[in-house]
């Protein structure tokens, strides 16, 4: 198939709806994609689907939920790409990196140029958990009434869609990586990299497990603001490692 490189870049945004209750949510967000040129939906244990009532919500959209995939965890849904953004009504106890919805658009069109992108959006009630926000980069927030500012989970994916579309029509997508030269950590490595910088953290005795505080999250935000590529990576494992090593075996 002839793309042009608009159309391709727009190809490495994947949408991922997490834990959805409300197939006909599916269904109208499979619709507000393709209607803004996104064909890639990723769907994290979704309640009910393959349904009679998300098919009849996408209507002529019914190919992106054909080719949607379901994952059974985040992790997974995530794992190769070098860059991913929430979206969020909710005020937060810790104040995440925030972009505007165009903000969002240019920077994931960008990063989209070196690899697979993710635009995460959270279920129907509860919305996306600190958890799920902390594998964020950046998170998105819809301005809207601040005393109803909670939009209709299809609502935010058409908004955050066409802001999307918008920016690759505008040249937004030719932009390379910021650090192309190595090319992005993807989500798995900075997976990797926190789980072993929170073993050395717990050995060296500077994060007590008992008492874990914010420690980690404010750690995770560190180093996803400094978007670090896969030479980052490199070394920040293997000075962990030689932590590791410097104070001999484990017995
Ligand atoms: N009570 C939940 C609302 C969830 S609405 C909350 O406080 O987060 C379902 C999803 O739609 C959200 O998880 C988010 O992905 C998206 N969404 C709704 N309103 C939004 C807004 N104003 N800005 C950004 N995303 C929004």
């Amino acid at each position: 198939m002839r793309q042009n490189s608009k159309g391709m870049t727009l190809a490495n945004v994947r949408v991922v709806l997490v834990r959805t209750t409300h197939p006909g949510n599916v269904g109208a967000t499979a619709r507000a994609m393709k209607t803004m040129g996104l064909g890639a939906l990723t769907l994290i244990a979704p309640e009910q689907f393959p349904s009679k009532l998300a098919t009849d919500m996408a209507a002529g959209a019914d190919d992106v939920l054909a080719q949607a995939r379901v994952c059974a965890t985040l992790e997974d849904a995530i794992a190769d790409c070098v860059c991913v953004i929430g979206t969020s009504a909710r005020m937060r106890r810790i104040a995440w990196p925030m972009l505007t919805p165009k903000q969002c658009a240019k920077h994931l069109l960008a990063e989209a140029a070196g690899g697979t992108v993710a635009l995460m959006f959270g279920q129907e009630r509860t919305g996306l958990t600190n958890a799920e926000l902390e594998r964020c980069q950046y998170v998105v927030e819809i301005p809207a009434n601040p005393a109803y500012p909670s939009l209709n989970l299809a609502s935010a994916v058409q908004i955050m869609a066409y802001e999307l579309y918008t920016a690759s029509l505008a040249g937004g997508a030719h932009a390379a990586p910021p650090t192309a030269e190595h090319g992005p950590a993807s989500a798995e490595d900075m997976e990797r990299l926190f789980e072993h910088l929170e073993s050395v953290l717990i050995e060296i005795g500077f994060l007590d497990p008992a008492n874990p505080r914010l420690l980690m999250r404010r750690l995770v935000r560190l180093f996803n603001r400094a978007q670090l590529d896969v030479n980052d990576y490199n070394i920040l494992r293997g000075i962990l490692t030689a932590v590791q090593e410097s104070r001999g075996p484990k017995s």
